[in-house]
């Protein structure tokens, strides 16, 4: 099977040396077959791994560190772009009310029993009786074939043994584009509630992850469908569904959020904007409202959608800093190019869009064009011309007018002390006025203007 890898090779070496039986396992083995690139390595040693990577730091020399977790069997060497873990074979137990087992020696296949998927329980041999072959105990290769994820053991025992493995499941699903074999489906969805006892930092670093992938979509229609939606994004899961009154019905804004987010996703990798496709429309079930002269309407859903964010991401144990921040600028923002693209776009309508998005205005664009889902190209068509013509207004004004970052031309401090005014609010009036006159195009963005127009709107307003 392998290993044309050097490093693998000198793990080899140095195992013949030291008489040693090792594989590796896992991760590794899984993404080389598959053919994807893989940075860390996993290395089951029959006997110690620790000591067995001391030795390998002996032999690679140089200052070559190797981390040792005394506590967990376990050490970790980067070698050559690679992180390399090494661990002795062990057989684990589980009880009821944690996700910490009790961990012995073992065997190779006491330790490939101890893992979670089928495709993660592929282990090729690095000693010189077995060097290059491959260990498949559980079907694990036919398994990458079909593209399938399946437990190793019954997978209701696998999933109450360490519930984070429900989370694993849909993420390798969604990384690797595979289906879930259905007993093991069955077994997610009777095991969710189980979830609850793992920590929020796993399951949102499972969910990040699905964010990452090419195709969010597979990892949430996976999570609505084994309902585990409703446990850990509630508010994602109450957008589905569709109401009818009258014969008339409104979009299923889950579906939709779904569309709009893998469209992102063609576009941008950026995780946060992810985040805000998969949350622009998060305030739409509770501003939805029927009226007979308009039917189905979600009036403020943008401004309720940002509101809601930072509930949202405490709970989720998201950064609360400018991350989360812009997440809600743009969910807050989202409506707006829309609005601006329907008839003629007025020269402060645009200006307004560049003052309120500022640096993010490019990544509200993306956005907007990836909520384009309609499935009529007509359609399609003039919303992508619409927002093309917004785009070159937004790039013509901003070259003249430079409002994305705006610094006001003159300062509360310089108006205080050319009008002789104490702080208070004539200054903020007047700070405002400039800023609106600026904005609307009534003067341009520079000191020059700004200080006449100043000294005008003073007298009018009786200061000087
Ligand atoms: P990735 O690195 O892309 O997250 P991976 O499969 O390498 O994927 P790791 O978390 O690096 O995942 O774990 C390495 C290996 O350890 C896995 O392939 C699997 O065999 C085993 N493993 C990891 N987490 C678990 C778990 N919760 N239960 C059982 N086995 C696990
Ligand atoms: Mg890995």
């Amino acid at each position: 099977m392998l290993p044309d890898n050097p490093v693998l090779k000198l793990i080899s070496r140095t195992a013949l040396e030291n008489n040693t039986e090792l594989y590796v396992i896992g991760g590794y083995v899984r993404d080389m077959i598959l053919g994807r690139p893989t940075s860390d390595m996993d290395i089951v040693v029959i006997g110690s791994g620790i000591e067995f990577a001391e030795k390998l730091a002996g032999t690679i020399g140089g200052n070559t560190t190797v981390s040792i977790f005394r506590n967990f069997g376990t050490a970790m060497l980067r070698y050559d772009d690679y992180e390399i873990e090494f661990v002795g074979a062990r057989k684990e137990s589980y009880r009821r009310d944690s996700r910490k087992p009790i961990v012995e020696e073992g065997t190779l296949q006491d330790d490939q029993k101890r893992r979670d998927f089928t495709i993660n329980a592929l282990a090729v041999g690095l000693g010189t009786k077995n060097f290059g072959i491959l260990l498949d105990p559980f079907n694990g290769m036919e398994d990458l074939e079909n593209k399938l994820i399946r437990t190793p053991l019954d997978p209701y025992i696998t999933f109450s043994d360490d519930p984070l493995r429900i989370m694993r499941a849909i993420r390798f699903a969604t990384q690797l584009n595979f289906r879930i074999e259905q007993s093991t489906l069955k077994a997610i969805t009777e095991s969710r509630e189980r979830i609850k006892i793992i920590s929020q930092e796993r399951i949102t670093e499972e969910l990040n992850k699905m964010l990452l992938s090419d195709k969010p979509s597979i990892g949430f229609d996976l999570l609505e469908k084994t309902k585990l939606l409703e446990i850990i994004l509630p508010e994602v899961h109450a957008m589905k569904g569709v109401d009818v009154v009258e014969g008339r019905m409104h979009k299923d804004n889950f579906h939709h959020t779904l569309k709009v987010l893998d469209n992102l996703c063609k576009k941008s990798d950026n995780l946060w904007l992810r985040w805000a496709a998969l949350l622009h429309d998060v305030g739409k079930p509770g501003t939805k409202r029927y009226t007979e002269e308009s039917g189905w309407t979600f009036h403020g859903h943008d401004h309720l959608g940002a509101k809601m964010i930072p509930r949202i991401f405490r709970r989720l144990k998201l950064p609360l800093n400018e991350k989360m921040k812009y997440v809600q600028k743009i969910v807050q923002l989202h409506l707006r190019p829309i609005s601006l693209s329907g008839e003629e776009i007025t020269d402060s309508a645009i200006r307004r869009l560049l003052f309120d998005a500022g640096d993010q205005t490019d990544d509200l664009m993306m956005l907007c064009e990836a909520d384009i889902t309609s499935k009529n190209r007509e359609t399609v068509r003039r919303h992508l011309n619409n927002f093309r013509l917004v785009r070159e207004k937004l790039r013509e004004i901003e070259e003249k007018d430079a409002i994305r970052n705006f610094q006001p031309p003159v300062r509360g401090d310089e108006i205080m002390e050319t009008l002789g005014l104490p702080p208070g609010r004539e200054v903020g009036i007047l700070k405002k006025a400039i800023k609106d006159a600026i904005l609307d195009g009534v003067i341009r963005n520079n000191r020059e203007e700004a200080r006449r127009f100043m000294m005008e709107k003073a007298r009018e307003m009786g200061i000087i």
